[in-house]
């Protein structure tokens, strides 16, 4: 997404640019024509919750942080705060040295549809390569470890921040055969996209909140409640996403015109999500941090 906005502006504003340098119908006609031509060349594929997303579970969990993990996590990070390094994992995709490609199948785990809790544990546990599940096994360990360098740290802790919010993004832990929803075409509000896309970023958009504000309205629940969202284990919040995902399936069949109806539909399940990801990542880091 971050690499699409800049191009897709400037294609925008070429029929405009056009205009202004020539009032010549046929130069119009041609930029008009590259616009259509050029637009679906575009990858539409999203691979993570979108920025505003990872930084709400993020801060979340910053306020749900014991003095320890609070201490701790300073350390680590510096000055920098847990929202602000979240995205990281996502933007470091366009580094041009391809240093961190082999971390780019962390940020998902793919199942077959409608499974049980059996099918879903034994699909999970018969993987062998770098996913969602077993990275961030690997990360908790890294950062209990004290032999583990700082940078390793730093690098253990974002990661760690951000695979935490991408599992609770239910198209993460979605079906295979359509990479997570992004295969599924949809109109958000007539714009075409795909389900992941709406999933990361398009309803929460849709709120007009910032991080900082959406984070103040979804982190009122009791004490009761936050023990009782923080309970259960990784495998437990990922089969709980994955079953919200064959919800999300079977409500969104390909080309629907989503809009209103569909915020009405999911707006409570989606910050139910974020809430439950942000305090989880408090959990996980109290208790590494004890
Ligand atoms: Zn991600």
């Amino acid at each position: 997404m971050y690499k699409l906005s800049i191009p897709l502006l400037q294609f925008k504003n070429l029929p405009h640019l056009y205009a202004r340098l020539t009032n010549s119908a046929m130069l119009k006609k041609t930029a008009l024509f590259l616009v259509v031509i050029l637009l679906p060349l575009f990858p539409l594929t999203t691979f993570a919750w979108g920025v505003t997303g990872h930084r709400i579970v993020a801060e979340i969990a910053s306020r749900h942080l014991t003095p320890q993990a609070r201490k701790a996590v300073t350390a680590i990070l510096g000055r920098q705060s847990m929202a602000m390094v979240a995205n990281w994992p996502d933007f470091i995709k366009s580094d041009t040295t391809h240093k961190y490609d082999h971390t780019s199948s962390w940020h998902y785990l793919d199942f077959p549809p409608n499974s049980t809790r059996q099918q879903f544990d034994d699909h999970m546990h018969t993987q062998t390569d770098e996913n969602l599940y077993i990275e961030t096994q690997a990360l908790i360990k890294k950062l209990k470890d004290p032999a583990t360098s700082k940078t390793d740290k730093q690098f253990a802790l974002t990661f760690l921040i951000h695979m935490i919010g991408d599992m609770h993004q239910p198209l993460h832990v979605g079906h295979a055969d359509d990479q997570g929803g992004n295969k599924i075409s949809v109109t958000w509000f007539d714009k075409p996209t795909n389900l992941h896309r709406v999933w990361d970023e398009h309803l929460i958009e849709f709120q007009q909140l910032s991080y900082t504000e959406y984070t103040q309205a979804l982190d009122t629940a009791s004490v009761t409640e936050i023990r009782q969202l923080q309970s259960g284990t990784i495998s437990d919040w990922m089969f709980e996403s994955n079953q919200l995902s064959d919800k999300i399936y079977k409500l969104t069949k390909p080309d629907s015109k989503l809009s209103y109806r569909y915020n009405y539909w999911f707006l409570k399940d989606m910050n139910e999500q974020l809430l439950k990801g942000g305090l989880r990542l408090a959990a996980l880091l109290n208790g590494i941090y004890k």
